[in-house]
């Protein structure tokens, strides 16, 4: 029984690797179960360009820590599976949740065939770093239900299908990563869309949750130059759509989840 209660407390078990979502900056941002798993790892791989240094401070002594910024894939995996053979707690840290543009599924599918068992720890994405720093909801029922995290092709193409005038048809909310240094482009492909117009509100937030976070609100008419006038040029998130609107007009229709004419599951209609 004892034992039992000591393997459940383990977050991390030795020989296996723990891709972990550090978040978008702020050390505090980080999920409980991924900070456990930074402080018994005793080797970490983590994404040296976006991952906030503080987080290494949680880590062991005789933890060995590698940067994988300067490192190509085979590399990476390298340390990873002779870290999971020798039967060390493994940690791969990634900037925000993993899932986006992390490049794990390659990651994962070489420990599948090395026969390593790893997990995945999810993080705070920069869109929600974002949104919580703007104050500003993404879904406001009556203005927007869709959010859309795309990016613009860089090195990495789009598939055509999703090139941003197609995505821009649809309205609703759109964030970008990896594209604030595309500004133009990127305003000409929402406009190209049809839906938004000159007038659709932007909002670019640099390295949200950190120290030097800095906030830029404009419009696709110019906000192109507002980001230019700043010097941003790359870790900014991009926020576009009506919903910018309400922190300064208001909000247009009230949630029907809190509205006390309405019956739910939890609750019973105002009487
Ligand atoms: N997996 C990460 C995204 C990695 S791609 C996540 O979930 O957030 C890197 C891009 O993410 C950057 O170019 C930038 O667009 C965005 N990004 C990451 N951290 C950010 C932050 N703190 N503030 C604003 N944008 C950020």
């Amino acid at each position: 029984m004892m034992l039992e209660l000591q393997m459940i407390k383990k977050t991390i078990i030795s020989g296996e690797v723990l891709f972990v979502g550090a978040g978008p900056g702020d050390p505090e941002l980080i999920t409980l179960k991924g900070l456990k798993a930074l402080q018994q790892a005793e080797l970490v791989v983590y994404a040296g360009s976006l991952v906030n240094p503080a987080l290494l401070d949680e880590c062991r002594d005789d933890c060995a820590l590698h940067d994988s910024a300067p490192l190509n894939l085979d590399q990476v995996l390298e340390l990873l599976i002779t870290g999971g053979r020798a039967g060390k707690k493994v940690v791969r840290l990634h900037t925000g949740d993993p899932a986006l543009y992390g490049a794990i599924q390659e990651q994962m599918e070489a420990l599948d065939a090395a026969g390593i068992d790893y997990r995945v720890i999810p993080g705070v994405t920069a869109t929600f770093a974002a949104a919580a720093s703007l104050k500003q909801e993404l879904t406001l029922p009556g203005v927007s239900q869709t959010l859309v995290l795309t990016r613009l092709a860089g090195r990495t193409p789009v598939p055509d299908a999703e090139a941003l005038h197609n995505i821009a048809r649809v309205g609703g909310t759109i964030c970008l990563y990896l594209s604030v240094g595309m500004m133009n482009k990127l305003v000409t492909g929402l406009l190209a869309g049809g839906v938004f117009t000159p007038r659709t509100p932007v909002a670019v937030v640099y390295r949200a949750s950190w120290p030097d976070e800095k906030i830029v609100e404009g419009t696709l008419a110019d906000i192109a130059d507002l980001v230019a006038d700043a010097g941003i040029t790359r870790q900014a998130l991009i926020l576009v759509g009506e919903v910018l609107k309400a922190r300064t007009q208001g909000v247009p229709e009230k949630s029907k989840l809190y509205d006390p004419d309405f019956a739910h599951g939890y609750r019973d209609k105002k009487c």
